[in-house]
């Protein structure tokens, strides 16, 4: 399982499943901040059991700046790949107040499943709001959980 968060921010594009998204506000990160691609290649890496994202794409590193997430989610295939993992299907959940989410899932899905090399019926994205609570109600930020299945061989 996967779960992140980024700040949300005046003067940054908004990225979410690897799609460029319309909104005054955008995330706030070292790389893209794709809290969606973010925490789905959380969930990869722990489901094969090869530490997390910030060890293998740190905040620190000039590489990683500004980094476009879907290559993260590229390499994360790719790692994951080289213990015999492949991906099974994922489960996602993006936390956001606005803007409407919903909208943009099938162009979520087509461009994770692109890059995993997967069915995009194997993606599944969900969003919901925070019924304006705490820091997403405040539209302070955006998170997202995710959850996968990898298969061996
Ligand atoms: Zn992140």
């Amino acid at each position: 399982m996967g779960y992140d968060v980024h700040k949300l921010v005046e003067g940054r594009s908004l990225y979410l499943g690897g799609i460029k998204i319309d909104h005054a506000l955008g995330l706030l990160g070292h790389s893209d901040a794709d809290v969606l691609l973010h925490a789905v290649c959380d969930a990869l890496l722990g489901a094969a059991n090869m530490r997390d994202i910030g060890y293998h794409f740190p905040d620190t590193a000039d590489e990683t700046l500004d980094m476009d997430s879907k290559v993260i989610l590229r390499k994360t295939v790719e790692l994951i790949a080289t213990k015999g993992y492949r991906v099974g299907n994922i489960d996602a959940t993006v936390c956001a107040e606005r803007p409407k989410i919903n909208p943009h899932i099938p162009a979520m899905k087509a461009c994770m499943a692109e890059i995993i090399g997967c069915d995009e019926d194997d993606i599944s994205i969900k969003a919901t709001t925070s019924e304006r609570m705490g820091f997403v109600g405040r539209e302070e930020g955006m998170a997202a959980y995710a959850v996968c299945l990898i298969e061996k061989g």
